[in-house]
């Protein structure tokens, strides 16, 4: 039984605000914490309402150390799970350190002036953690997170070498917007327009964004088209899985989507770079995100599934294997229990959970780790057991021989 202190209350911080109140086993204490309280206050109210429980909320400005330091000595939880953006990382790590409470997170640091997400920052905090005698887990979201742990599995119970792994990550939702993105905008537009990257022969291989497109039959989703873009837990998963030649990461967007990336493109709209406006300063991505739908209204709307998982090719007592493992969400279904759709679900559970296998002491090893760093066997029956159940089976798909 313990306290948890978590930050941000977008559309992730709700879903794991809900799922850690479903659990006053592991969780006895709530406080979720955020820039703006209005939001938590409401969260807060959806909690009691569908659980009968009461969880505390706060004002905290996650980019300002000391803020965070003071309000994580007042409530004194177990750990943080931050679910803020990727910016903030680094100082509720160092508040962490300060406090001596254990951290998690669900997506790397990112500099805000830079389009750039890389382990470095965070895995450079590995010796302190470790001397501090705390942990930090990093991406316990799905992917990073699931997808990491998935391999973990495929690792430790049907393969010797992991040979070609690629990770599929369909959202077969529809919201009625003509454009709108599931996740925060900012980081959802930077990462589709980053140059793309794939693993191959122990070195990764650039391409052009959205240069490789294959058409991929998904269950209970249907054909989609899919990219190959970069993602993050390629940079882990390629150092701790064995054998690797291969990893490439696909996702899929829809025609419409785009086409209105591609004029937000052709005319700066994604851009990261102050422009000046009327005399003030703005950076046109942030004033395309205040135009955008915000992502955590999405959810009464958006109907349809997601399926994200990882086929891999390999070898096991010197035969070729392959698997193919992947978990299926109902974007309505998520919205009756938690109030918000699949994509925010299907990484807050993920959080939930990692922080229930830190609090239990499954995963619990001082230092900063990526999730297929621990045993998969507990976050697995986990995540049958709280609402991603999970689809392990032999396949002969071949992706480089689908069509384009
Ligand atoms: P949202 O933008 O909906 O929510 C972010 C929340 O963080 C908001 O409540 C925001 O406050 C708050 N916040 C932002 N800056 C600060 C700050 N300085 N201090 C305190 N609070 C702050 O994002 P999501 O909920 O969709 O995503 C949350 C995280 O999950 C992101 O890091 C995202 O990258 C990650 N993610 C990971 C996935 C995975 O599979 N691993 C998939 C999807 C998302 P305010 O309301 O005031 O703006």
């Amino acid at each position: 039984m313990s306290k948890v202190l978590i930050i941000g209350a977008g559309g992730v911080g709700r879903v794991v605000a809900h799922k850690c109140a479903q659990n006053p086993d592991v969780f006895s204490g709530i406080t979720l914490a955020s820039r703006t309280q209005s939001k938590c206050d409401a969260i807060a109210a959806e909690v009691k309402e569908k659980t009968g429980r009461d969880i505390a909320t706060a004002r905290v400005d996650a980019d300002k150390v000391p803020e965070l330091v003071a309000l994580i000595r007042d409530i004194k939880p177990f750990m943080v799970i931050n679910v803020a953006l990727p910016y903030q990382d680094l100082t509720i790590m160092d508040a962490c350190l300060e406090t001596g409470v254990h951290y998690l997170d669900t997506a790397n640091y990112e500099p805000p002036e830079e389009a750039k997400f890389e382990y470095k920052w965070q895995w450079a905090y590995r010796q302190r953690f470790g001397d501090a005698g705390l942990m930090a887990l990093l991406g316990s979201g799905f992917d990073p997170g699931v997808t990491n742990v998935f391999c973990a599995h495929l690792q430790k119970h049907h393969f010797d070498t992991m040979d070609y792994v690629d990770i599929l990550d369909c959202n077969g939702g529809d919201h009625g917007y003509k454009f709108a993105t599931n996740f925060n905008p900012e980081i959802n537009i930077r990462e589709v327009t980053a140059n793309g990257r794939y693993w191959e022969n122990g070195d990764w291989v650039e391409t052009q964004p959205l240069q490789y497109r294959k058409r991929f039959d998904f269950d209970q989703v249907g054909e989609k088209s899919i990219y190959l873009l970069y993602h993050e837990e390629m940079e882990s998963l390629t150092k701790n899985l064995n054998g690797v030649k291969r990893m490439r990461f696909w996702m899929t967007f829809g025609d419409e989507y785009l086409k209105h990336l591609e004029v937000f493109r052709n005319i700066g709209l994604d851009s990261i770079e102050p422009i000046e406006f009327d005399g003030h300063k703005i950076v046109p991505i942030q004033f395309l995100k205040a135009l955008l739908p915000d992502p955590a209204t999405l959810g009464p709307r958006t109907v349809g599934k997601t399926n994200i998982g990882v086929i891999c090719r390999g070898t096991k007592d010197g035969r070729p294997v392959s698997r193919y493992i992947y978990n299926i969400c109902d974007h309505q279904a998520c919205f009756r229990e938690t109030n918000a759709q699949a994509v925010s679900y299907t990484t807050g559970v993920p959080a939930m959970i990692g922080a229930m296998m830190m609090i239990r002491g499954d995963w619990m090893r001082p230092g900063v780790w990526n999730m297929e760093e621990f045993d998969p066997d507990p976050f697995m029956a986990a995540l049958d057991a709280h609402g991603l159940p999970w689809t392990c089976n032999p396949t002969d798909i071949d992706i480089d021989a689908l069509p384009d």
